[in-house]
């Protein structure tokens, strides 16, 4: 099949299983949790429901089209499809990346907004909403986390995990990192007892938005 596909398809393919077993490797998932996919014009590429990602090779590309239905590969789709869908059809996204990061995770079963601690969150494109509990693999969930990323590129899912998107599979990746990091740093500083962390005001987070359009090297 793989002879038979696209060069950019493939491409994308290698991408896929590359950033998914990433999010193994840095341990923001375990086992066959989490999925991945990336958009090339109106076919959507994503991992198979419940394949350890060492075992995908180029063969085991699954596509389907922005309505769902598949149209290349044998093996099923992600269970989360609905939440991957219901990404693309709301943003100009190119890349999604679902993980059950263990500190993320942690935070989504304590707020319903992670507190600006860091001027990281202006990656996200500001306070990280928490996407109220749905079950994993439903239309209800991707509703749920449609709310929460509205403005955003990023959300937590209440007591389940994280979700982002973006551009390019590595920038969707490094949003997801971004924003493990955050939450972990947001839990150091809240472990202290009889101790409230400062954070940072919304007017301090937009300048941080302003400055970071210049940020690292030009062109
Ligand atoms: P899949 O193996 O179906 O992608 O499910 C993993 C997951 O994280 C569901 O929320
Ligand atoms: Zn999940």
């Amino acid at each position: 099949m793989s002879e038979q596909q696209p060069e950019p398809v493939a491409l994308a393919w290698q991408d896929v299983v590359a950033t998914a077993r990433r999010s193994a490797a840095d341990g923001l998932v375990v086992g066959t949790s989490g999925n991945v996919s990336a958009r090339v014009g109106d076919l959507v590429l994503v991992t198979p429901s419940g394949v350890p990602y060492d075992r995908l090779g180029p063969e085991d590309a699954v596509g389907v089209g922005l309505d769902g239905r598949q149209v290349l590969g044998e093996l099923r789709p992600t269970s989360e499809l609905p939440l991957h869908l219901a990404v693309y059809a709301e943003t100009g996204a190119a890349a999604v990346v679902h993980t059950h990061a263990v500190h993320a995770t942690a935070v989504s079963t304590l707020v319903t907004e992670v507190p600006l601690i860091h001027y990281a969150a202006a990656i996200l494109g500001g306070p990280v909403r928490t996407a109220a509990y749905a079950r994993y693999g439903t239309p209800e969930l991707a509703d749920a986390m449609l709310t929460a990323l509205r403005g955003r590129t990023g959300c937590l899912l209440a007591n389940h995990g994280t979700v982002t998107y973006g551009s390019t599979l590595d920038q969707a990746y490094e949003r997801t990192a971004q924003l493990e990091w955050l939450c972990r740093l947001w839990l150091t500083a809240s472990a202290l007892p009889g101790r409230t962390p400062a954070l940072l005001s919304e007017a301090q987070l937009a300048e941080v938005t302003e400055a970071l359009k210049g940020y690292g090297q030009p062109g």
